[in-house]
């Protein structure tokens, strides 16, 4: 069997409208059907369905992501709307997740969605996030991003993080199948005491559009992953000032004192 008909023996498995709904990304080389299948099978938890979780769920769900998990305990307010893309006026004072996987549902039957509407926390994390490979954590706040790196380090899972404020924002992706990746610990050690330090978007304010940026930035770094093509930002920090429109790739070494580091021990 040449490797056409093989292709084609792959694609007879395809739905008719499967094809048609990512010949786009079948068409592609580096993803074809292969890639399509892996993207199908994939599952991947998104904490936090606010800026960032907008554009992540939109994108992998219209993608062909075949599981997606949402998490999010608060309901949609008016001074969301600015940025949180997925959300209209008529869903105030609903609960994010619910609403956002009946928005998502209507993008893409072939993907099965779960809502976690509780807040996630040190007890709840390995219920919630077990059935997932990839985490993406668009939170907004370092607790529960220190909470979600350590989890991700300790069940090696594929987590990628983005963070918004103001008119920067930052992505990273940790791949903890490989050894040599760092954690966010190694790059932020210690959770900041102080509520005023800690940069979010009830605080410092935050420019819309920014948050479809590096939303969109950590989809595409999913995906990859997922595929396993290009390269991913794993031991890097990229980091995006919107009002110059710069982007700047920093390397992140795995800090020596940091607990993911297991020459320590
Ligand atoms: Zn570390």
């Amino acid at each position: 069997m040449d490797l056409d008909q093989q292709v084609n023996k792959k694609l007879m498995k395809f739905k008719k409208t499967q094809i048609d709904r990512y010949s786009r990304q079948i068409i592609l080389k580096k993803i074809g059907v292969v890639g399509q299948k892996k993207i199908l099978k994939s599952s991947v938890l998104i904490v936090g369905a606010g800026g960032l979780g907008s554009p992540i769920s939109i994108y992998l769900t219209a993608l062909g992501v075949g599981k997606i998990g949402i998490i999010d305990n608060d309901n949609v307010e008016i001074s969301n709307l600015s940025r949180q893309i997925i959300f209209n006026t008529n869903d105030i004072k609903k609960n994010k997740s619910l609403t956002a996987i009946n928005r998502l549902k209507k993008i893409n039957p072939d993907t099965h969605f779960q809502s976690f509407k509780i807040k996630l926390t040190a007890k709840n994390i390995n219920q919630i996030a077990k059935n997932f490979k990839v985490i993406v954590d668009g939170s907004d706040n370092f607790k529960t991003r220190f909470l979600v790196n350590d989890y991700c380090f300790k069940k090696k899972k594929i987590l990628v993080s983005g963070a918004i404020s103001k008119f920067d924002g930052q992505v990273y992706t940790f791949n903890f199948h490989k050894k040599e990746s760092p954690c966010l610990r190694c790059f932020i050690p210690k959770l900041p005491n102080d509520e005023l330090e800690i940069d979010n978007c009830e605080n410092e304010g935050v420019l819309g559009t920014l948050a479809g940026i590096i939303g969109t930035i950590q989809a595409n770094e999913v995906i990859k992953e997922i595929i396993g093509i290009g390269e991913t930002l794993c031991g890097y920090i990229l980091i995006i000032d919107a009002l110059k429109l710069t982007f700047r790739k920093v390397k992140l070494y795995k800090r020596s004192n940091c607990y993911c580091n297991e020459k320590k021990k």
